[in-house]
């Protein structure tokens, strides 16, 4: 529930989750051969700085200006840069362990991994038997929409379309406990929305007129596809809209749920029942496949349920079948037939701006990694990550640990009390590097030749029942919440423990053969250090040292941080996003705040090296404390098209990359020096506003 994903390739995924490409046959074949090794990357490139720029002036663009000037973004993405370049070069070496196993396994034992594996990617590789079968495979799902006829019916239809991936309703997970971290309970939250978010329901302005109007159409074309008359789908459709407007209005914004206390309400399956009468959760749970109702709950936003209750008893069942229908179609959309196809590609790109579907080969391998992704882990580790390469990362991100421990018992307005709270946090704080330790279990997952939407329901139906029966149970420590080939990272507050996966600790992010200065920018700064802040943010800085959501501050030193995190939002407020759009100073006020804290720490870790080990010559011209910083910034060298930036706005919590540059980086004094800034200068900000936090 608290987890935070950054998202360095979500916004990548944005466009390749729902953006898809229905080429002819012919072209799909060539897509699918093999694709041409890429160039390797370094940690920095000079040739992406623009030296005519000045450092003092916009740093992002003196560090990363020449590439900018050049970049064409590709047809099939909604930005280029570090995370795609990353991405890109990950994606070979996953494309080969998964052409070995769809090559291999035919020849393998029914319960090998390495062959449900091959058969998931075969399967959807089959672009020709999808076309052929249209929306057939979705037959079954289709009748059992149909034949809802009462509120428990409703319900049961929920928890099957949830079971296979479909955002229906609400979202129901179990969580660790926010009062007993080692422990899982139920959790319930707001959810069900077609639309990326709320704001998308209730904002009022031309663009989101028009935008909801597309969407009416959208719905329309899924329902005429299967079988609906153009008629009578185009109501059906506004009545979508309509229905997804009330849970949109009953939703929390994502400000408002940066608060984790605003999140927090136990209670037991009564006490929620006392809340929403019209809904039998006993039966949710039955339908879900639990062998017994969750005990504890946590509801995250009780006012969308209460809402959500009234709507099951007073909107019509041929609207809420309507609403099913389309929610079933839109998850299997981008696997079916190409008029399927087309539509959630021509739909999801006014969000990301993609011109263009990806090749299918990369479609494939990403649903694979998202759904069963540590089925390919092993082998990609092997391909890719030595242990090394594992070794060196974790003596980085230690060392990042240990500065920001000595910066804690720096800080001149924080008392002891909270700084023996922090540091204990952070001698708590637990971190994962490369790869897990103990590969998930597949043996109960099954995948058949046939069908591919089958085996997608099969693989999200698997993960579903891992973890239905969870609640009251300890927490899965040893669990990770991403798979070893992507490109991000995060820091889970509820486990108070940060994780690398070995698709981000490779170049550009990090190079074992780099200088220190170039690893501690990017990978010290820009990763470890900033997940580890992440622990000390305005959202992670409510749960304690074992993940319990727990005040262990002082009143004055809460009050300090308020005041403190206060410039952060005004500094960030005032940037410009995109066109006339600004940034949201709460929204990204955590990112921000760790990517300053993260900036600081490991500029610490660096000078304590360099004082260590002796200082080391200039290279390419760039003195130790130099590098530094621009190891920072080319980590953000990303470049996105407007439809992106302008989504981003309202559901992405990380600031623009190029005020994730110049804006921490104007507040930090060994900036300045090691570019000769001077006071007036744009890198320079004015010292009252700058703030003092970690
Ligand atoms: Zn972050």
């Amino acid at each position: 529930m608290f987890g935070l994903l950054e998202t360095r390739l979500a916004r990548l995924s944005v466009a390749a989750a729902v953006g898809v490409l229905a080429v002819p046959a012919a072209a799909a074949a060539q897509a699918a051969a093999a694709p041409k090794p890429l160039a390797p990357l370094k940690v920095i490139d000079t040739s992406y700085m623009n030296r005519g720029a000045k450092a003092c002036v916009d740093f992002f663009a003196f560090a990363n200006g020449a590439w900018l000037a050049h970049d064409t973004i590709p047809a099939a993405y909604s930005s280029s840069g570090v995370g795609r370049d990353m991405s890109d070069r990950n994606e070979l070496v996953v494309r080969s362990v998964l052409d070995d196993a769809l090559a291999r396994r035919k020849a393998l034992p029914k319960d090998n991994t390495t062959r449900k594996l091959g058969t998931f990617y075969a399967t959807c590789m089959d672009s020709t038997a999808a076309d052929q079968m249209g929306a057939g495979p979705l037959r079954n799902t289709l009748s059992a929409i149909d034949a809802v006829n009462s509120r428990g019916a409703l319900l049961s239809v929920i928890a099957r379309l949830q079971m296979s991936g479909s955002n229906v309703g609400f979202g129901y997970s179990p969580d660790p406990d926010p009062h007993d971290a080692a422990h899982y309970l139920g959790g319930f939250g707001q959810g069900g929305l077609g639309l990326p978010d709320r704001d998308y329901y209730t904002k009022s302005d031309p663009s989101s007129d028009s935008l909801r109007k597309a969407y009416v159409e959208h719905i329309a074309k899924y329902l005429t596809l299967t079988g609906n008359d153009a008629a009578g789908a185009h109501a059906r459709a506004a009545r979508v809209l309509a229905l997804e407007t009330e849970l949109a209005k009953a939703s929390m914004t994502r400000v408002a749920m940066r608060d984790p206390s605003a999140l927090d309400h136990p209670m037991t399956l009564d006490q929620f029942h006392a809340i929403t009468p019209n809904i039998d959760w006993a039966a949710y749970f039955h339908d879900a496949g639990a062998a017994v109702p969750a005990k504890k709950l946590n509801v995250g936003q009780p006012e969308f349920f209460k809402r959500l209750d009234a709507l099951f008893a007073s909107t019509p069942m041929d609207d809420w079948r309507a609403y099913l229908r389309y929610h079933a179609i839109a998850s299997s959309a981008p696997w079916l037939s190409t008029p399927f196809v087309n539509e959630d590609f021509a739909f999801s790109s006014r969000f990301t701006g993609a011109k263009q579907l990806l090749p299918r080969w990369k479609r494939c391998l990403r649903v694979a990694d998202n759904t069963i992704g540590e089925a390919l882990g092993q082998a990609y580790v092997a391909k890719t990550f030595s242990p090394a390469a594992r070794a060196r990362a974790k003596s980085v991100i230690d060392d990042i640990r240990a500065s920001f421990g000595q910066r804690v018992q720096k800080l001149d307005w924080m008392s002891d009390a909270t700084k023996k709270q922090a540091l204990h946090k952070l001698a708590l704080m637990g971190e994962k590097v490369g790869y897990p330790d103990t590969w998930r279990d597949y043996s109960k997952l099954q995948t058949v030749e046939g069908p591919f939407i089958l085996n997608l329901d099969r693989a999200n139906a698997f993960e579903w029942k891992r973890t239905i029966d969870r609640p009251g149970s300890p927490v899965d420590t040893s669990e990770w919440g991403i798979t070893v080939p992507t490109v991000n990272a995060y820091y889970d507050p509820t486990k108070n423990e940060m994780v690398f996966p070995a698709g981000a600790l490779a170049p550009q992010t990090f190079d074992p053969k780099a200088d220190d200065a170039a690893n501690y920018g990017a990978l010290g700064g820009s990763w470890a250090g900033h997940e580890l802040t992440h622990g000390f943010d305005d959202e992670g800085r409510h749960f304690d040292a074992k993940g319990n959501l727990r005040d262990w501050w002082t009143p004055s030193d809460s009050a300090h941080f308020a005041k403190e995190a206060q410039k952060v939002v005004d500094q960030f407020d005032a940037y410009i996003q995109v066109d006339t759009f600004h940034v949201n100073g709460k929204l990204t006020l955590g990112e921000n705040i760790a990517d300053y804290g993260g900036l600081l720490t490991a500029y610490d870790a660096l000078e304590r090296g360099l004082k260590r080990n002796g200082r080391p010559g200039n290279i390419e011209g760039f003195t130790p404390e130099q590098r530094f910083f621009l190891g920072y910034a080319q980590s953000w060298r990303v470049h996105s098209r407007p439809e992106t930036m302008k989504n981003r706005v309202t559901v992405d919590p990380h600031a623009p990359e190029r005020w994730r540059v110049d804006g921490p980086l104007s507040n930090i004094a060994a900036f300045a020096s090691a570019f000769g800034c001077k006071p007036g200068d744009p890198m320079v900000r004015q010292q009252s506003l700058v703030p003092r936090i970690w």
